[in-house]
């Protein structure tokens, strides 16, 4: 959708939102129904950030709200504390409680997370109807109804204003920071963290954040909530509202920010309309519509995976757009300061008897070899030598069992990815580690996460316009630096598997290494591409860049490398000028070993 359309569809929304209240022909449970709706909404969107973006599930959101209503539920009925004291109070209190269950429960993975979400949802729901003090399961009557510039806003016509207004601060906050740098940081913690990590993420951080973020959004909603309907009790906050609120994020589309608001609004009024119809339809009373929302959730996820709201833009006529992708000019942006180089010929890397034992297994077997400035170095050997395996223990991935390595030398064995990858080497995936469905601009500039300086509060506010733009003309540069420079707006999950090696190579290069470390970039290729790679590869040894190529396939390397390391068994077998290794009649075996030559690379690639 052009960005002048989405702007007129926004402007109209908020139109049609200021202007219901007003009309006398609105009919009054409209607008109880939009407070709801609007309420909601600012739950949902933080399971947009947390479980749509960050692919974290939470059943528990709702005890966040409970937790917001409650402590202004508290303050002002006892101590006659204004509201507008309660809510930073409340924020407060959220954001510490959310630190705490977050530091615990963020590190668990899989299933368990969401079970954890479910045992401290329950917990908080038991918590806040077992005290005296909160009027146990009756909980608190008698709270002030808010006033704004002396007005009251008693009345639903009145707090409207102030539900969609933050309605719309987060929808555009949340907007905000998910076009920033640290929003491409969140981004990429689903589907695994280890290559965030090897460019400087700390997504065990950035999971705590978002995750306080949404407990944030729904302590807003509580303490709205709690001024509309002037008392409280337990019931709203426990587990079936969290997953109600869970349902809400999966039926607008749980990634889009929009789609938030789309699933409040589908299931507000659905729920609504259900407990009027199937009550009279089955001739008794119950909670039937949580029946009839399980069903649907089932149908979506199997039919809609994505939500409604994808549906809903396809449908507002924009078609599938043809792609011309237009490459953004960033003239006159200052360059991101780069890192002083080492002389060429001075020693970089330097590995010193390394080890890795998996049990009896030993994968790699004391190998030593170094990498000089502006040098290419081969690290080859037949599957199962051990390269990779060193390729991890150079990059932080796995812990040596023995042996030292050192980087411009500062010792990095045993330090974490993150650490090495700030000192300046940068690598690339055996297994293509892209993020699909983000443009190529954007995952390299992820690879420039380190070099800026901007966090979440600056991204949401929008006040990191100029950061921002010198992060996408670097990534930009890159790009272009690759031979990828009109591809900047493709989505990588549209580029061919050759290209897409090549945009982890830019990616790479964004972090503005010293030595690139490269895991069989050529694996898996076709000829032209294999071609596309080695001028890629030319081009960079023209510049001066160091780099370790770890590869299986010998005479890819032959015509780049300076250098040879030959692996085999995890010892290393010989090494050297690549003619003199490649005539060596240790390496001729290890590597024909009575197979042929293009049966073994075959297997490799499979
Ligand atoms: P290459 O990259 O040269 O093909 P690898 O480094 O992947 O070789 O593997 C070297 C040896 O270590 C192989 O025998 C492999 O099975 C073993 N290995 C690799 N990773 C692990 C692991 N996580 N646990 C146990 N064995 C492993
Ligand atoms: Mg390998």
């Amino acid at each position: 959708m052009p960005a002048h359309r989405n702007r007129i569809i926004g402007v109209a929304f908020v139109l049609v939102l200021a202007i219901l209240p007003v009309t006398p022909v609105t009919p009054e449970f409209w607008i109880t129904l939009l407070n709801y709706i609007g309420l909601s909404s600012l739950v949902v969107l933080g399971l947009v950030l947390l479980t749509g973006v960050g692919g974290l599930t939470s059943f528990g959101q709702a005890a966040f709200v409970g937790i917001g209503a409650y402590v202004t539920g508290y303050l002002t009925t006892a101590y006659g504390v204004s509201p507008w004291l309660t809510l930073p109070t409340g924020l407060a209190v959220t954001a510490l409680v959310a630190g705490a269950i977050g530091v615990i429960t963020m590190r668990l993975s899989g299933h368990y997370l969401p079970l954890g979400t479910i045992a401290w949802g329950i917990s908080l729901f038991f918590l806040f109807g077992n005290m005296d003090w909160l009027g146990k399961y009756d909980g608190l009557n008698g709270l002030p109804a808010l006033h704004l510039f002396g007005i009251s806003l008693e009345r639903g016509r009145q707090i409207y204003y102030l539900i969609w207004l933050f309605v719309l601060l987060a929808v555009a906050a949340t907007a905000n920071l998910l076009d920033s740098r640290p929003g491409r940081a969140i981004r990429a913690l689903r589907g695994g963290t280890g290559m965030a990590e090897s460019f400087g993420v700390n997504t065990a951080r950035y999971k705590i954040i978002i995750f306080v973020y949404a407990a944030l959004l729904a302590c807003v909603s509580g303490w709205l909530y709690a001024h509309l309907q002037r008392s409280i009790n337990p019931t709203p906050f426990g587990i079936n509202a969290g997953i109600e609120y869970l349902f809400m994020a999966v039926a607008g589309g749980a990634a889009y920010v929009w789609g938030a608001i789309l699933g409040a609004t589908l299931v507000t009024v659905a729920k609504d309309q259900l407990q009027d119809l199937l009550p009279r339809l089955l001739g008794s009373n119950g909670n039937f519509e949580t029946i009839v929302f399980g069903v649907l959730l089932v149908l979506l996820l199997q039919h809609a995976q994505d939500g409604l709201w994808p549906l809903v833009t396809r449908l507002s006529g924009a078609r599938t757009p043809t792609r011309k992708p237009v490459a953004r000019s960033f003239g006159g942006v200052d360059p991101l300061p780069v890192r002083p180089r080492p002389a060429a010929g001075e020693r970089v890397l330097d590995v010193r008897d390394v080890r890795k034992e998996f049990g009896g297994l030993v994968a790699v077997n004391d190998i030593s070899f170094s990498v000089a400035a502006g040098e290419i170095v081969g690290l080859i050997g037949p599957n199962g030598a051990g390269k990779s395996t060193t390729f991890n223990l150079l990059t932080g991935v796995l812990p040596a069992t023995g042996g030292e390595v050192r980087f411009c030398g500062t010792r990095i064995d045993g330090r974490p990815a993150r650490d090495i990858v700030h000192l300046g080497m940068a690598r690339t995936f055996q297994h293509v580690q892209l993020l699909t469905g983000m443009s190529v601009l954007e995952n390299v500039a992820l690879g420039a996460h380190l070099r800026s300086p901007v966090g979440i509060t600056r991204a949401a506010l929008r006040l990191d316009r100029r950061d921002e733009q010198r992060l996408l003309a670097e990534a930009a540069r890159q790009l272009e630096r690759v031979g990828l420079g009109s591809y900047q707006e493709e989505l990588a999950g549209n580029l061919a598997l050759g290209q897409q090696r090549i945009l982890e190579i830019a990616r790479a290069l964004a972090a503005d290494p010293v030595l690139l470390l490269l895991d069989e970039p050529a694996a898996g290729l076709r000829y032209r591409e294999k071609q596309a790679l080695a001028a890629v590869l030319g081009q960079l040894r023209r510049e001066g860049m160091s780099i370790l190529l770890v590869e299986h396939d010998m005479e890819f390397v032959m015509g780049l490398t300076d250098h040879l390391v030959v692996m085999d068994f995890g010892t290393k077998l010989a090494e050297g000028k690549p003619e003199a290794v490649r005539a060596n009649p240790l390496v001729l075996e290890a590597y024909l070993g009575g197979v042929e030559p293009s049966a073994a690379e075959e297997a490799s690639h499979g």
